[in-house]
């Protein structure tokens, strides 16, 4: 079958530049992959060629070769073997030219703080230890010491894989260094970069609510710089917000919900009852006649929202607390106010009684 014509195959021109060629590559590439296109005999025969070209006309050596020659060129590598070419797909999708190591950035990092709901509604400001891994100052972030360093002989110090691979990976032997060290550095063990427990300061808006997330940039893991190489940036620390259930209030948004007993002399004839509040206890005026279960709202009790302007509401439930295990003398005197209020005082109930008695 005739060799078709590999700047073809990738749809660029003879000129193209080889991020032409790279953009070129990775858009069919991932077009064109098995993954995508089960049983798709002709996907696949457009990926292997693309990936031919790309082994040639990626690397600027094989492309001067390839257009010198033309025709008569020959890759001298075999086919690629199917792993090989899902070697290509991940490397695709995991940002294919982008070196992430040696110089790649610092991993991200999460820290779940746990904040009362008083801290939540006032915000605080809290010290973290943060267990992250920071570059080693011994070594700067190599891992080694500078001298006794010696050039890597598979890979002739360039870093990249000797093995001839459809994409250059890091070299095996040297990790992509380039060199081999001649001692690793003690503070790190050869890794450039070691934990470390940091102390970091977070402020925690007011009106912060459970799962809401802060971002502390370049606070995740720094990443270690091999000689030769520019380190990348610190990955960043997401602080995950845990707002702790409180004993007396529950949470709706910026509104606080709180249910308060009372006794059936309160809600009858009125009163001034204690309720708690995020900043203290207040006083409500319950009137009389109060039904059981009947909500007052303390408007500007709640908590702020972060997006500041205005506070929720707090939301107050009273609940009438029936007597349990009463003795003989407090018997008799229920009983007496039972006959003594009648049904006059119990309206409901009396319709109630009527609406039964019809049904006979
Ligand atoms: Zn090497
Ligand atoms: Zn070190």
């Amino acid at each position: 079958m005739a060799r078709r014509d590999y700047y073809a195959v990738l749809g660029i021109s003879r000129s193209a530049s080889s991020e032409d060629i790279k953009r070129a590559f990775r858009g069919l590439a991932l077009k064109h992959h098995p993954d995508r296109n089960p049983g798709d005999a002709e996907s696949e025969r457009r990926f292997r060629e693309c990936a031919e070209a790309w082994e040639c006309l990626g690397d600027p050596e094989q492309r001067a070769r390839y257009d010198r020659l033309g025709p008569l060129y020959t890759p001298t590598g075999r086919p690629p073997s199917p792993d090989e070419l899902n070697d290509i797909f991940r490397d695709a999708l995991n940002g294919l030219f982008r070196r992430r190591r040696p110089g790649g950035a610092g991993e991200d990092l999460r820290y779940t703080l746990t904040i009362s709901l008083e801290e939540a509604s006032t915000g605080v400001e809290r010290t973290l230890d943060v267990p992250r891994t920071v570059r080693c100052k011994k070594c700067d972030g190599t891992g080694d010491h500078a001298e006794g360093r010696t050039p890597c002989a598979p890979c002739a110090g360039t870093g990249r894989s000797p093995t001839r691979r459809l994409l250059r990976t890091d070299c095996a032997t040297c990790d992509g260094r380039g060199y081999v060290p001649a001692r690793k550095c003690d503070r790190c063990g050869g890794e450039g970069r070691h934990p470390l427990e940091d102390k970091l300061k977070v402020k925690v808006p007011a009106g912060v609510a459970t799962g809401q997330k802060l971002k502390l940039k370049l606070k995740g893991h720094e990443p270690a710089a091999f000689a030769g190489t520019t380190p990348g940036p610190a990955g960043d620390l997401y602080v995950v917000v845990q707002v702790d259930d409180h004993p007396l209030f529950r949470r709706r948004g910026a509104d606080l919900l709180c249910e308060v007993p009372v006794t059936f002399p309160e809600v009858a004839l009125g009163a001034d009852i204690a309720v708690p509040t995020l900043a203290g206890n207040t006083t409500i005026r319950i009137p009389s006649g109060t039904p059981s279960g009947k909500t007052f709202r303390l408007p500007g009790r709640g908590l702020p929202t972060v997006e500041g302007g205005g506070k929720g509401d707090l939301h107050v439930r009273v609940v009438v607390e029936v007597p349990t295990a009463l003795n003989a003398d407090q018997r008799a005197a229920v009983s007496a106010l039972g006959e003594r209020l009648g049904q006059d005082a119990h309206p409901a109930r009396r319709a109630w009684e009527q609406t039964l008695r019809s049904r006979r």
